[in-house]
């Protein structure tokens, strides 16, 4: 059973405000996927974009009307890091409707994995970090209201901390945040995250995947999750320009295959989202593709 994929139109639309923004990695990371056999057109889904009810429950709804109207503040703008215009907004309502999908249809499937989301920046009432709206806590608290999911691990591997998730989600019975970071990356200034696990510039493929070993099938097994949120960011690469953590293309392989692996033997469904990644758009396309050759492995 190879994974279902969830793409919608806007993810391909083009982003303004920052030159660091990879605008074009979902449509490039789609046509990297068609090119390895890993997107037959039967396997793809398009998601509704998220209404305002969806992002009003892991957001303030004075925010959520601020972004819909076009209302944001300066500093939040400082802080979004993009220029938060209808294009943008289509965009992120698209990514966070993709998510919403890809836990639905991995709670019926097993595994779907999101061309786009991971935007675990985002907090209640602000924007940060390039993400406008928080898709991971929105899914989680949608499928949690459509009675369809009660207890949920999000497991963050991008390089960043998913520092929103954590503090939206603080205190959320059933959801437990997991974030494997590096210490020196942004946010600087880190919150709590059920647990975090905050490693050093350069750690590399033996002791990341030695960490992520020991820790998350024991948690796995304490924690019973009904479906797993993996926020698979690719900006632990060595090549990564913002990413300190040194991974190979190898190690990221093993990661995510580890990481899907884990979660099927503890019987957890998992839905993927891509998470970070920077750099030359074809290159980072191949490292967000291993995911899904990782996906592939794991059917034999
Ligand atoms: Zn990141």
């Amino acid at each position: 059973m190879s994974a279902v994929l969830v793409f919608h139109p806007d993810y391909r639309l083009a982003v303004a405000g920052s030159r660091h923004f990879p605008s074009d990695r979902a449509a490039r990371l789609l046509a990297e996927l068609r090119r390895r056999g890993l997107a037959a057109p039967e396997r793809l889904r398009c998601p509704q974009p998220a209404p305002a009810a969806w992002l009003a429950l892991a957001h303030d709804p004075s925010y959520v009307r601020a972004v819909l109207d076009g209302g944001l503040d300066g500093v939040s703008i400082r802080r979004l890091g993009l220029r938060p215009d209808r294009t943008l907004l289509r965009r992120a309502l698209a990514a966070v409707g993709g998510t919403v999908l890809a836990g639905r249809l991995a709670l019926a499937d097993g595994l779907a994995c999101n061309l786009a989301g991971g935007g675990h920046h985002a907090s209640a009432a602000a924007p940060a970090g390039f993400c406008l709206f928080n898709d991971l806590a929105v899914a989680v608290r949608v499928l949690r209201a459509q009675g369809l999911v009660s207890r949920v691990l999000i497991v963050d591997l991008d390089v960043h901390q998913g520092d929103g998730t954590a503090a939206i989600l603080a205190g959320d019975p059933g959801v437990y945040t997991l974030s494997l970071h590096c210490r020196t990356n942004y946010p600087l200034r880190k919150t709590r995250s059920s647990l975090d696990v905050e490693l050093e510039p350069g750690t590399g493929d033996r002791f990341y995947l030695a960490v992520l070993e020991r820790l998350l099938p024991p948690l796995l097994a304490r924690l019973r999750p009904e479906l797993v949120f993996y926020d698979a960011g690719v900006d632990v690469h060595g090549a990564d320009p913002f990413g300190r953590l040194a991974l190979s293309d190898r190690g990221l392989l093993a990661r995510d295959a580890f990481v899907l692996a884990s979660c099927r033997r503890a019987g957890a469904a998992v839905a993927t989202v891509t998470g970070g990644g920077y750099g030359p758009s074809g290159a980072v396309a191949a490292r967000h593709a291993l995911l899904f050759e990782a996906a592939r492995q794991l059917d034999g």
